[in-house]
């Protein structure tokens, strides 16, 4: 996990009251419940320019577990030819971190620009069951890992996208959240999730990381954030 995740945590939060443990209930609700899919692209798949390994392996999975929410929402990299996060556009290598505005940034390979073939949405990505799209890390100067936040801006702030707004409004209070990747769009997603006052659940079968070997600084985070992490065979229900 980067220092961009770490810069972005709230304040710790007070002790806990203390509440009798309750058993975890996934059963999906259909009012309730979202299942957020994070970055399907084929860039960021084997093959791609920011490859995750085994990315590919959680497609079809994904495409399954769709057809059980009634909201699903779908985010996609997006960005202008130029992006500042580019290695290419700074004279830096790929996975060089630089200071910007305050915080850290990741220099990455030229990834998910927008309206190519390697920005779409997975073949395998069912479309017509996504309800809400949030392109993301569309302004050339701050990138975005978060679908809630972009990253830090020249302001020192992190603009919203709009989609805890969305959610508020169609009445959801829990997302369920996968896909690429566990350490950087997915966490930073879930996080923000948890932090904007839903419940943030990662699917870990069905995410993969840029770096797993440092699995357990992002699980550390999560547990920071009060954000659960499960199988998603602890999923119930839902339109099957
Ligand atoms: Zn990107």
């Amino acid at each position: 996990m980067t220092e961009q995740l770490h810069a972005q945590q709230q304040e710790p939060q007070q002790e806990p009251q203390q509440e009798i443990e309750q058993p975890e209930d996934f059963t999906i609700q259909p009012e309730t419940d979202a299942l957020l899919v994070v970055d399907m692209q084929p860039d960021f798949m084997p093959g791609g320019p920011l490859a995750v390994a085994e990315g590919d392996q959680i497609v079809s999975p994904i495409a399954a577990l769709m057809q059980r929410f009634s909201l699903v929402v779908a985010t996609q990299d997006w960005h202008p030819a130029q992006h500042i996060s580019f290695a290419s556009q700074q004279g830096r290598s790929p996975f060089d971190a630089i200071p910007l505005y305050g915080s850290t940034q990741t220099l990455w390979p030229d990834h998910c620009i927008a309206g190519t073939s390697g920005a779409a949405l997975h073949p395998g990505i069912p479309q017509d069951r996504i309800g809400i799209l949030v392109r993301k890390g569309t302004y050339r100067d701050i990138d975005s890992y978060s679908a809630f936040r972009e990253n830090t801006g020249p302001d020192g702030q992190r603009r919203t996208t709009g989609l805890s707004a969305m959610l508020s409004a169609r009445g959801v209070r829990r997302v369920f959240v996968c896909g690429l990747a566990r350490d950087f769009c997915v966490g930073w997603s879930a996080l923000d999730a948890q932090a904007e006052g839903l419940l943030a659940i990662v699917l870990d079968d069905l995410t993969r990381a840029v770096y797993p070997d440092r699995r357990a600084q992002t699980d550390a985070l999560f547990a920071q954030g009060n954000v659960l992490h499960r199988p998603s065979s602890l999923l119930k229900g839902g339109a099957l």
